[in-house]
């Protein structure tokens, strides 16, 4: 079975839509198997986004990711990386097809309410950076 890792973002906790939204992700069949809240610091956000440190928006995008609390979660489905990312749409909410996540709740390109992980060897990396094995249940 396939894992992912999804972060609801600081704009999916503020518009109290961490219910919504979790409602969605296991309505199309994903499995929670580890969840949390949290709120990172400057410096952990942009370790998590390291690969973007280089990219125009990454100060706006470490600011936001540190605004206030986001849930981490890693998911589990048959194929759950690229499902997930289905599930949520296009990163530009504009150019999401009806009926995602992001289409549905997302204000912006940069405010997006979910994150996916692109590939499941990171989707592994990811779920090291804000779990312990024993969180993993
Ligand atoms: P994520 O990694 O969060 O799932 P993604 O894979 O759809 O998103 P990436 O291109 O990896 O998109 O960008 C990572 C995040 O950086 C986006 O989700 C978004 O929050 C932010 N971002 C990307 N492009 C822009 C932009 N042009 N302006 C502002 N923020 C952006």
């Amino acid at each position: 079975m396939e894992r992912t890792l999804t972060i609801l973002k600081p704009d999916c906790v503020k518009k109290q839509l961490i219910g919504a939204v979790i409602n969605q992700i296991e309505r199309a069949g994903f499995r929670v198997v580890a969840m949390k809240k949290i709120k990172l610091s400057k410096e952990t956000a942009g370790e998590f986004y390291g690969v973007h440190r280089e990219r125009p928006f990454f100060g706006e995008l470490v600011d936001f990711m540190s605004s206030g609390p986001c849930v981490p979660m890693i998911l589990e489905k048959e194929n759950a990386v690229a499902d997930f990312r289905t599930l949520i749409g296009a990163t530009d909410p504009a150019e999401a097809e009806e009926g995602t996540v992001r289409k549905l709740h997302a204000d912006s390109k940069g405010e997006n309410i979910v994150h996916g992980s692109d590939s499941a060897e990171n989707a592994a990396i990811e779920a090291g950076f804000f779990f312990a094995a024993e969180e993993v249940v």
